[in-house]
């Protein structure tokens, strides 16, 4: 399952959708049902899970749809049900995330209700806490609870249909985890769930955030720049000005921290990051108004990634890349 919520982690979700189905991705997952349903006005066929309803959803709009919904609840089983058509329904346990599910007991009325009413389940599934930290003990016990929870299912005469636990890092570091279906969410976009956590598989990151320069000026030694003047310039230099900032989603905390890429060199951002934009500081490099600048990409030239603005606007590369917006035109190549 390719996970495609937040705008496919902000990289557009219809031509993603594509992509990934193309690419073999026989699942689409999505938090909100209406996530789903506009996959669907989009034009995409395949199978599709939802997972995260808040009471008032339109399920009847889900079977129509083919969409299928999580019920985390006894209670959220019986809205369901209640739809004037029902769609396919999968069980979600929570095995220790302490987020969304059917937690202890309240797993147990769950697989009652759904016994009771002879409903067929198409899946049963729940999430890790700590996959990106592979041998912290929650794993196991989050994978064990799991098995309990499945085999509680079948013990009670409901067929559990699909079962999965894995998101990336579980997909990348525990096997053990993958049993019918993973969801990967992260690593299809081709970013690591954490930089630290070790694997074997090799991630290129799909997406790049370039933009051209709208100015280009030489400035001596001992000008300040941007507001605060947090930065000032240590010798004659050349500055760019780069027309993206906060209103786009880059984080104003990186300001200080953050490099940049232009003429296959990295160049520090300097000064404080602004709501349009931000500067970066060229050196004696040839720069014209126009020219491309790289904040990040793929990294394979050497060029920034998305972790690297994570690293220094301390966060994590799903908040870099799921948070772009504001004026940013995407480009789907
Ligand atoms: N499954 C569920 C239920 C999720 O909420 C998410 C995202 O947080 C994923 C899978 C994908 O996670 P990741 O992006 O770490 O692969």
């Amino acid at each position: 399952m390719a996970v495609v919520k937040a705008n496919a982690y902000g990289h557009g979700v219809g031509p993603i959708a594509r992509a990934a189905r193309e690419a073999g991705a026989v699942w689409l997952g999505a938090a909100t049902l209406d996530e789903a349903l506009a996959l669907r006005a989009a034009g995409d066929e395949g199978p599709l899970l939802s997972w995260l309803t808040a009471p008032g959803a339109d399920f009847a709009a889900a079977a129509r749809h083919d969409v299928e919904v999580t019920a985390s609840s006894a209670e959220q089983l019986a809205e369901i049900l209640a739809a004037t058509q029902v769609p396919r329904i999968q069980l979600k346990v929570d095995t220790g995330l302490g987020r969304n599910g059917a937690f202890g007991d309240q797993w147990t009325e769950l697989v009652g209700a759904v016994a009771r009413a002879g409903v067929p389940v198409t899946g049963v599934w729940s999430h890790l806490a700590c996959a990106d930290e592979p041998g912290h003990p929650a794993n196991d016990a989050q994978e064990a609870r799991f098995r309990e929870a499945v085999a509680e299912l079948e013990a009670a005469g409901v067929d559990p249909g699909l079962r999965h636990l894995a998101n990336s890092a579980a997909l990348m570091t525990r096997p053990s985890a993958h049993f019918d279906l993973v969801r990967a969410g992260i690593a299809t976009y081709g970013l690591p769930p954490d930089p630290a956590m070790p694997h074997d598989v090799p991630l290129t990151p799909v997406l790049s955030l370039k933009a051209r320069l709208a100015a280009v000026k030489r400035v001596p030694a001992g000008q300040g720049v941007s507001y605060g003047y947090r930065h000032v310039t240590e010798r004659e230099t050349t500055l760019g000005l780069v027309p993206i900032g906060y209103g786009e989603g880059v984080h104003r905390a990186a300001t200080g921290r953050a490099s940049a890429w232009f003429a296959g060199q990295r160049v520090p951002v300097v000064g404080t990051i602004c709501m349009d934009q931000m500067v970066v500081d060229l050196g004696d490099l040839p720069a014209e108004r126009g020219d491309v600048v790289t904040l990040f990409g793929p990294g394979t030239s050497g060029e920034p990634t998305a972790v690297d603005w994570a690293v220094a606007s301390g966060t994590i590369a799903y908040e870099v890349v799921t948070g772009l917006g504001g004026r940013i035109q995407l480009v789907h190549g």
